[in-house]
């Protein structure tokens, strides 16, 4: 693939954008207006020059050229695989699927979402080629983490979901995994109910926020605590994948506890306002 385009230059889609032009890629970043182009560009001009002051990247400026930041979704016609990552809304997503089918002139061209709950299924069916949609669904910071999910729906080819694992593996150099069209995929499907777990422990007054934590990254080496954890996603995202997930399966294990609703109705979203289960500076 040498011809990759990504719809939204914000946390993700910048992301997307920066491994995709180290992998060699010729890359078209479309955002929905100038403003937004601009701090795409330096969101992606900051964090290259990083990877190259890091050692991580020799030359951050042969990258950037590789990447074009325009508002014209037009600019995608000869693309070979677009990745969506605009926001997290069903109806904007739809939107979107509809005008990238009329826009992308090459039939062979995969359209995937880097969506996190919206049905796969949902954003295929708007397009005259379904078979050819899927779930590309990367993680923050793209750059670092590792995983992707593949999502093929019911009615992706199983040659759209390879030519896609060979990209993300082979040009890429991230570990695929594949999971059926299901709100949460893998990842979040176990780490949510986990998350909300341990919320529901503090919020019943079982132990406190430190030693919930503590108990798990001491006792069970994990990297930070739940808590923790929460608080990095940010609370109203850890809501939000919550009601997606109990939406689609129903099950008390995906419900948000009260004390997540409360928290994210007073706006104690975690890092991003210095305040959720820990307070930040
Ligand atoms: P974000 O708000 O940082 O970025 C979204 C960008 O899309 C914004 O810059 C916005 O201007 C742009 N945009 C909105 N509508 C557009 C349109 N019609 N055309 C072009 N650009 C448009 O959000 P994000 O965190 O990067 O999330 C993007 C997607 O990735 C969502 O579907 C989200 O669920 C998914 N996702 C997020 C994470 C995460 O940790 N943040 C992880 C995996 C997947």
């Amino acid at each position: 693939m040498e011809r990759i385009g990504v719809v939204g230059g914000g946390l993700m889609g910048a992301g997307i954008a920066e491994v995709c032009a180290r992998a060699g890629s010729a890359v078209v970043v479309v955002e929905s207006e100038q403003t937004r182009a601009d701090d795409s560009r330096a969101r992606l001009e900051k964090s290259l020059r990083r990877a190259q002051e890091r050692g991580k990247l020799d030359d951050a400026e042969a990258v950037l050229q590789r990447i074009t930041v325009t508002t014209e979704l037009e600019d995608l016609a000869d693309r070979q695989l677009v990745v969506e990552a605009i926001v997290e809304d069903e109806s904007a997503k739809v939107d979107l699927f509809k005008r990238l089918d009329q826009i992308v002139t090459d039939q062979d061209a995969i359209l995937a979402s880097n969506t996190s709950s919206i049905p796969i299924m949902k954003l295929a069916t708007v397009t005259s080629r379904p078979s050819h949609v899927l779930g590309i669904h990367f993680f923050n910071p793209v750059p670092v983490l590792k995983l992707v999910e593949l999502v093929p729906s019911l009615m992706t080819a199983d040659e759209t979901t390879e030519r896609s694992r060979e990209y993300v593996e082979g040009s890429l150099g991230k570990n695929a995994i594949t999971c059926q069209d299901r709100a949460g995929f893998v990842v979040n499907a176990l780490l949510i109910p986990f998350v909300l777990s341990a919320i529901r422990m503090y919020e019943s007054g079982f132990a406190t926020a430190e030693d919930i934590d503590q108990g798990l990254v001491l006792g069970a080496a994990h990297p930070q605590g739940p808590l923790a954890l929460a608080d990095l996603i940010g609370l109203d995202t850890t809501m939000s994948v919550a009601q997606s997930l109990y939406e689609e399966f129903k099950e008390p294990l995906y419900a948000p506890p009260p004390l997540l609703a409360r928290m994210v109705d007073a706006g104690l979203l975690g890092r991003k306002v210095g305040r959720g289960f820990y307070t930040y500076d």
